[in-house]
């Protein structure tokens, strides 16, 4: 399968610095359009999210699942399937001890990437990531992906990084123009 790796905060829901409260969703402008084009084009969608949150202490495990299943029913409403969905709840310098470990799924680790790559059989040679910060990138670089990082949310800050360079293919200013970027970039490789 070629997929499309989704960061979920500041990529297609609007960051609000640990969304708890499934009342505190709100889509970017276009990101509804934009997963549905990469759909209609052949792409499976994986979100891999990092939400520390957990660890934090600010919401527990059971509360963010009741959030991921609210936002995938959303997207469902409007015709969009998630064909994998991994989040990572870990930090080291978390207050929950069962969270607050060394582990090997958040990102900029590669873990979630990997996992979602095995379980899903994705090709990652024909495949991409969108994300708003450069934590995003690296993995999925490294494993063969194409990246695309998107200046809403943390996008703008981290385009100032050198390493920007080294992980990213594309820079967009949001979702919509990524998904379109993807789009034409994988019919030029393909010619299909
Ligand atoms: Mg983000």
């Amino acid at each position: 399968m070629r997929a499309v790796f989704l960061d979920r905060d500041g990529t297609f829901i609007i960051d609000k610095d640990y969304l708890v409260r499934k009342e505190d969703i709100e889509f970017i402008p276009g990101a509804i359009d934009a997963l549905k084009l990469l759909k209609e084009n052949g792409f499976g969608l994986v979100i891999c999210t990092n939400q520390s949150a957990i660890a934090r202490g600010m919401m527990t495990e059971e509360e963010y699942l009741k959030i991921q299943v609210y936002l995938l029913d959303i997207l469902k409403k409007n015709g969009i399937e998630i064909d994998g969905c991994y989040y990572c709840p870990h930090l080291k310098e978390g207050s929950v001890e069962k969270y607050a470990i060394v582990c090997e799924c958040r990102k900029p680790k590669s873990g979630m990437f990997e996992r979602a790559r095995d379980e899903l059989g994705i090709n990652m040679r024909e495949s991409y990531a969108i994300g708003d910060s450069l934590r995003d990138m690296i993995a999925v670089s490294r494993l063969g992906a194409k990246t695309v990082l998107v200046r809403t949310g943390k996008g703008a800050k981290a385009e100032q990084v050198e390493l920007v360079e080294r992980f990213v293919d594309k820079i967009c200013d949001d979702i919509l123009e990524a998904a379109k970027w993807i789009i034409a970039d994988c019919r030029h490789r393909y010619k299909k």
